[in-house]
């Protein structure tokens, strides 16, 4: 269902201060990856958002419900299952059409939908989806593999460690 008008506006505060929010953390702890590409519009990042939460909205009953029932009624994310193991809550998102892989209220999505997969590199060896347009870029990349060049790394050696390091 289309975010009638009150929503919409909640989304836009909270979606103000989320922003506002990454933007400090990330000038703080600056990522050691850049992110390259562009967004092709696959959609899949729309079939199971997923959001990383901390241990007590994990485990503590209420503080869970509320961020549940807050993920449902705000942002139309329905859970699926909760993986432990990653740390996420996994959605399924009632804004997304599968038929169209369109999104019915793109305008109001919410933070965690703009800034994918930005908030990915944060990890230390981040992993986008096969079909995603973006890709992980190392800041250090050129220094990297002028280092490689130099030390005379076989081809097909040196191919793999610039895949596995996000030197292109
Ligand atoms: S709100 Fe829109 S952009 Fe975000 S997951 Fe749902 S369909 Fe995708
Ligand atoms: S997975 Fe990547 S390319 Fe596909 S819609 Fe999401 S951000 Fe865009």
């Amino acid at each position: 269902m289309v975010d009638p008008l009150p929503i919409r506006l909640l989304k836009a505060v909270v979606r103000g201060a989320w922003t506002l929010e990454y933007a400090v953390r990330r000038t703080l702890q600056p990522s050691r990856y850049a992110l390259a590409g562009a967004c092709g519009g696959c959609a899949k990042c729309c079939e199971r958002p997923s959001i990383r939460t901390g241990l007590f909205t994990r485990r503590l009953r209420r503080l869970r419900s509320a961020f549940v029932l807050w993920q449902r009624w705000v942002n139309g994310f329905e859970l699926v299952e909760v993986d432990q193991q990653a740390q996420h809550f996994v959605f399924r998102c009632t804004h997304f059409d599968r038929g169209t892989r369109r999104c019915d209220s793109y305008a109001s999505r919410p933070f965690l939908c703009r800034d994918y997969p930005r908030a990915l590199l944060d990890q230390p060896w981040p992993e986008l989806f096969p079909e995603c347009g973006f890709r992980p870029l190392a800041k250090n990349a050129e220094a990297m593999l002028a280092d490689l060049e130099r030390r005379g790394i076989p081809e097909e050696k040196r191919g793999e460690l610039e895949r596995r390091l996000y030197l292109k």
